[in-house]
């Protein structure tokens, strides 16, 4: 039997001291499923593995994949169940054309529902959903002042990103940035290549 405990709008503090905005979580029987939702509309293009994607190749966002599977680490760490016990599912408007290629669960709103029954394999009894669900409520810090701390860190962290950029040193591993010549023009890249795959659209 399926039982589900739905969540929304989940902050949890890390261990790390940093904070997760969850969008919804799902936590059943078949597993924990974690969801992000987006709601741009466009095209919208990037890859799997990268920091940022772009909307209409001009507005660029972070990664929801990489996002959400930070959301994953935290609540992995709370509920202190391994990695594999959760599903990301990331979720775009149906008004947005979604060109990226994965194996992951990125969906279109109409499809939620399909891909949440899919799971049919039974994880968790009905003790542990109820508890796993409690954890959670207990642990969500929302509030007006997280809220704010959460959007200052990310404005923060994005302008330390570019000041970094800005000065040619690669945000991921402090190494010096040289300028590519790629096939969709030129480029940053790390010079730690392959080691560091980290690259800046000129
Ligand atoms: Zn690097």
């Amino acid at each position: 039997m399926l039982v589900i405990k739905k969540l929304n709008n989940i902050i949890l503090r890390r261990e790390n001291g940093r904070t997760a905005q969850i969008d919804h979580i799902v936590v059943s029987t078949f597993g924990i499923f974690v969801i992000e939702t987006k709601n741009y509309t466009g095209y919208i293009t990037g890859n799997e593995y990268g920091d940022q994607w772009t909307q209409n190749k001009k507005f660029s966002f972070q990664n929801p994949i990489k996002q959400n599977y930070g959301h994953i680490k935290a609540l992995a760490e709370l509920l202190n169940l391994p990695e594999d016990m959760f599903i990301s599912i990331v979720v775009f408007s149906v008004d947005a054309d979604v060109k990226v290629k994965t194996e992951k669960h990125l969906i279109y709103t109409v499809q939620l529902g399909r891909t949440i029954r899919s799971y049919k394999q039974q994880r968790f009894n009905m003790e542990q959903v109820e508890a796993f669900a409690q954890l959670i409520q207990d642990s969500n810090v929302d509030s007006q002042e997280t809220r704010k701390e959460h959007v200052e860190r990310i404005t923060q962290d994005t302008r330390e990103r570019t000041h970094m950029i800005e000065r040619k040193i690669c945000p991921k591993c402090q190494n010096i940035l040289v300028e590519c010549d790629g096939k969709y023009g030129k480029f940053l890249g790390c010079s730690q290549y392959p080691k560091c795959r980290f690259t800046f659209k000129l």
